[in-house]
């Protein structure tokens, strides 16, 4: 529909500029031949005013007498025709129409000539041309005192009336004429070829200047036609690619809100986007919101400080996000948010995206809590002894070797208790291995409850448990074995009754090997075992 009107409107607007145009060359051509029409009419006019002034002198002297010519009769239509001036010299009456006649049978100017003519002739030379004769009736008829036509022969025909007045009279009056009245007229002929170029090149110069308008409105118009129909073509581009972008934008919004993961893209400073999935974990309806009460995206997790590859706001001196893109492919790193009282985890991936002007960063958090809680449940498990729930062996291993490098650096003092359940065999024997089992469970206890926070308990194996005292010296940690010692002796173990203990106890000393360190602490029990039992050797 807008097309239809717009396109109406251009065509509109060519024809009337068209015909507009036309219209002012049409007039502006009229009057320019008008104004040589003038030019002939003047030319006629003044011709025909200077007769009529040297008729009024001749009529002003009631004729005039003049020489005859050799041969020249006077004219017999004339009173008192001649002058007899003495034997000799007669002279002949020369009056206005004679002289006229005679001017005009003289007059051979180039392309110019005149006529006296009158519907009422004295002269039947002077009879009218059927010019003549059109001009007097139109007199006649109306009450213009001139008359011209153009001729096939391309002469200017001009007529002027011939007005009756006083001079007139004294000889017309018998005709029956009165002031004022035409009696006939001067014709004056005029070679209008010059007209004829002139108009003829104006009309030439007329239909080029019209070809010309036509073919340059043409072409503005076709050029103004050919921009609309281009801007319409880019306008309707301009649409299907928007419509394609919006879809394409409201698929991959849609794709990014179902997707699991959380979707963030920030510009380092602030949160520019969020997905649906974040904003549904954290209870927010809108970016808006979330920003409001996250102003960094790290203000959702919880800031945990352990050397497990919980992300930091700052890790190593360097920001987190750089930090991710550094390390996300070498490091298990990870995040933390509380929903619910409950911890969930999550594993962080970032990606530069360079745009013209900024550097945006995506980063997506995919959930792990359930892998790194079984991962936790493993590592727990392959450190824990299954029936005490102290740390094994294995683990026992690691934590010395972590200990003794630690007091080495410090320095600080770092003492083991070695112990060993006195004739467990015999328990066993007697009261079966299940009984055996849950001695060695109470026994776990007794060493748990004994020990500081930062002691270790593990089980080494069998009935023998280690406990590495950490910044203790030997001297505190002989006190803690014979407390063990006295509370083992003093309780009343469940069908088994009484059960003793035999332990050993030493310190580390500076820069000494793990094996020797323990085989000095076993020498100890040893030793204690062999005095009897029940007893605490320091070495
Ligand atoms: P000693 O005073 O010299 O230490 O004598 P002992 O009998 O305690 O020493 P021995 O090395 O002869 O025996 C250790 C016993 O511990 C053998 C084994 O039956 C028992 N034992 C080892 N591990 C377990 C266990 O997991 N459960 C039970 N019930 N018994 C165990
Ligand atoms: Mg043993
Ligand atoms: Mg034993």
């Amino acid at each position: 529909m807008i097309k239809f009107n717009k396109y109406a409107l251009i065509g509109t607007i060519f024809i009337l500029s068209l015909f507009s145009s036309f219209y002012f060359i049409d007039v502006f051509s009229e009057k320019n031949m008008e104004l040589q029409k003038q030019i002939l009419i003047k030319q006629a006019q003044t011709h025909f005013k200077d007769q009529v002034n040297t008729r009024v002198w001749n009529a002003s002297y009631g004729g005039v007498y003049a020489i005859p010519k050799e041969g020249q009769k006077p004219n017999p239509y004339l009173r008192d025709n001649i002058l007899k001036v003495d034997e000799n010299l007669t002279l002949i009456k020369i009056n206005p129409a004679w002289m006229s006649r005679q001017l005009s049978e003289i007059s051979n100017i180039d392309g110019f000539h005149f006529r006296i003519t009158s519907l009422k002739l004295i002269n039947p030379d002077n009879k009218a041309t059927p010019f003549e004769e059109r001009a007097l009736k139109y007199f006649d008829e109306t009450n213009e005192k001139e008359y011209y036509e153009i001729d096939k022969e391309s002469n200017f025909n001009y007529m002027g009336a011939l007005i009756t007045t006083e001079y007139c009279l004294p000889c017309h009056k018998h005709q029956g004429y009165s002031l004022g009245d035409v009696r006939g007229g001067i014709s004056v002929s005029l070679d209008s070829k010059e007209y004829f170029e002139v108009t003829s090149s104006i009309k030439t110069s007329i239909i080029l200047l019209k070809i010309f308008v036509v073919i340059f409105l043409f072409t503005i118009f076709s050029l103004i036609f050919k921009q609309l129909r281009y801007n319409q073509q880019l306008q309707t581009e301009v649409k299907r690619r928007t419509k394609e972008i919006e879809s394409t934008k409201h698929l991959l919004q849609e794709i990014i809100d179902t997707d699991s993961s959380f979707i963030v893209l920030t510009d380092d400073k602030e949160i520019i986007y969020a997905n649906e999935t974040i904003l549904n974990f954290t209870g927010y309806h809108s970016i808006e919101e979330f920003k409001k009460n996250n102003e960094y995206i790290f203000d959702v997790f919880e800031k945990i400080e352990d050397n497990s590859n919980f992300m930091q706001t700052c890790n190593d001196g360097i920001h987190w996000i750089e930090y991710l893109i550094k390390e996300q492919n070498s490091k298990n790193l990870k995040v933390c948010i509380k929903k619910d009282g409950k911890y969930r985890y999550f594993k962080p991936y970032a990606k530069e995206i360079k745009t013209d002007d900024k550097v945006l960063y995506l980063i997506t958090f995919d959930e792990i809590t359930n892998e790194y809680v079984k991962i936790k449940e493993l590592e727990h498990m392959a450190s824990t002894d299954a029936l005490t729930k102290l740390f094994n062996r294995t683990k026992l291993n690691d934590v010395l070797e972590k200990e003794m490098a630690l007091s080495r650096t410090v320095p600080s003092p770092l003492s083991v208790i070695f112990l060993d359940i006195d004739y467990f065999k015999a328990v066993n024997d007697t009261y079966g291995h299940d009984a055996g089992d849950r001695v060695l469970i109470n026994i776990a206890n007794i060493i748990t409850s004994s020990i500081r926070a930062g002691d270790i308990a593990a089980r080494w194996g069998g009935e023998e448990f280690m406990i590495i005292l950490q910044a203790t010296p030997v001297s505190e940690a002989s006190v803690l074995g014979e407390k063990l010692r006295a509370r083992v002796e003093g309780h009343l173990f469940e069908t088994v009754g009484k059960i003793t203990i035999s332990l050993g106890v030493t310190e580390y000393i500076n820069a000494e090997s793990e094996e020797s360190f323990i085989k000095r602490v076993d020498e100890a029990l040893y030793e204690a075992k062999e005095r009897g039992r029940n007893k605490i050797i320091i070495k």
